[in-house]
């Protein structure tokens, strides 16, 4: 993968910076010194100035098989000219079932049945709906309470930030959904600094799932709600045996568990989704970002098919879920999933993920020693590097990092706080494994 990328007519660069109120971002700083991309190709970004900066962060976890790839530009394309949009409320499209047919069969067990939506936050949101509308449908409405995880993040619903545990994301949001508590996170730096892959230590923070059922009883309990890696906090891969103890448990006590694959899904580990690298099948999986490698807006969840069935009860002419978007199973984003499966699938970009996961960790883990590094964690094809955070608080090392990565060493850097979080696309190569951690050695020592 060699792109060649043009330059762009720098007329591009808009001089007027106000209107757009930006999302998870510093505004004013951003607007006294943007940083705009106009283009990208495979591995790289392209800037107004015809700069060519190098994706560590997979746009923002979704672009794995790399960017405006032809097959998913062109079958994007060729599905805009001849089918714009069809409603999925009743009527449909082919699309949506293939669509829907191929993520059944990648995904593990009989997780079978794909329901439609735009992003990952309206993943989670149907995903917890549905698990509430489930124990109705089963009788059982008593059990409606959700258990997320501290540090976990599920989007910016007000089911995904009530269940999420990033305090940023809930302190100025009221006091959301109640009926909900929370797991404890799985990081222990003192036990587990710079392990490569799955922690040794801590499976049995599980345990403490017990807990929460002893407290509030499993009658009151719908579902449990995690990723298998959590991304957004920084990567913290889950302990030996912990997804497999939250299983147990579940079981045990009658309680659903979602895994939220919504940067786990789609080869980021190696493999499809992250329930197949543990060999965890939960009941409901979200899925959204690498499903189109990014290119069009789409998320979903994918039940088991014993919850679906649950609903395919009373009369045929009824609506069984009252829930759905006006874009779900959009034709435009439909068509490049498919495009993007092919991609996968042809190129075995999974299985290349697996490859390079050893030399990937080698090649971070080797930025140990750098001053201020804290702790780097890898899994599959994600990295997170702590800092230690500056003197004037927690946050400014990280975002002068991403700052400087951009501006002075042409990377695009995804940072959460301190912490720096690589997660390049699929197609990268060792070389550019080399390039984008030396990059990122430059620009710790930038930021020193
Ligand atoms: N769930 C997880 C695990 C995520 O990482 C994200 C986004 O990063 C979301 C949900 C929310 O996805 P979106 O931003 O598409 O709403």
């Amino acid at each position: 993968f060699q792109p060649t990328i043009h330059p762009l007519d720098a007329s591009l660069a808009p001089n007027d910076l106000a209107a757009f109120w930006m999302p998870f971002s510093a505004n004013r700083s951003f607007k006294q010194r943007p940083r705009l991309v106009v283009g990208a190709e495979g591995m790289h970004y392209l800037t107004g100035e015809g700069r060519r900066v190098i994706d560590g962060a997979a746009g923002l976890w979704c672009c794995n098989a790399g960017h405006c790839r032809e097959p998913i530009v062109k079958a994007i394309q060729g599905q805009a000219a001849r089918l714009d949009y069809a409603p999925s409320f009743q009527f449909s499209h082919p699309e949506a079932f293939t669509l829907a047919a191929r993520l059944a069969a990648l995904a593990p067990g009989d997780l079978d049945h794909v329901f439609f939506a735009n992003s990952g936050s309206e993943a989670v949101d149907t995903a917890l709906k549905i698990a509430l509308a489930y124990w109705q449908a089963r009788g059982r409405g008593s059990k409606t309470r959700l258990i997320g995880r501290e540090r976990g993040y599920h989007g910016v619903g007000f089911g995904g930030i009530s269940v999420g545990g990033i305090v940023t994301n809930r302190k100025a949001f009221g006091t959301l959904l109640t009926g909900v508590d929370h797991l404890p996170h799985t990081y222990d730096r003192d036990r587990q600094a710079f392990s490569r892959g799955e922690p040794d230590w801590g499976a049995h923070l599980a345990d403490e799932l017990e807990r929460i059922v002893a407290l509030h009883d499993a009658s009151t309990i719908a579902a449990v709600i995690v990723e298998p890696v959590a991304g957004s906090t920084g990567v913290l891969p889950p302990p030996k045996g912990y997804l497999q103890r939250l299983r147990a448990i579940c079981d045990k006590h009658d309680i659903l568990l979602i895994f939220d694959e919504v940067i786990t899904g789609f080869g980021r580990l190696g493999t499809a989704f992250a329930a197949e690298r543990y060999g965890v099948v939960p009941d409901l999986m979200t899925f959204a970002k690498g499903v189109t490698s990014g290119t069009a807006p789409m998320g979903g969840v994918i039940a088991r098919a014993p919850i679906h069935d649950a609903f395919m009860q009373g009369p045929e002419h009824t609506i069984e879920l009252f829930h759905g978007y006006t874009y779900s199973a959009h034709p435009l984003a439909c068509a490049a999933g498919l495009a993007t499966l092919d991609v996968y699938r042809d190129e075995g970009l999974f299985g290349r993920a697996a490859e390079l996961e050893a030399a990937f960790a080698d090649a971070v883990h080797g930025l140990k020693g750098l001053s201020n590094v804290l702790d780097i964690r890898t899994v599959g094809l994600a990295a997170g590097v702590d800092l230690a955070p500056k003197a004037e608080g927690p946050g400014r090392r990280g975002y002068d990092a991403m700052v400087a990565a951009f501006h002075d060493h042409d990377m695009m850097l995804r940072v959460a706080g301190d912490t720096l979080a690589l997660s390049p696309p699929l197609i990268v190569t060792e070389g550019q494994i080399g390039e984008l951690v030396e990059k990122l050695g430059k620009t710790i020592q930038a930021v020193a």
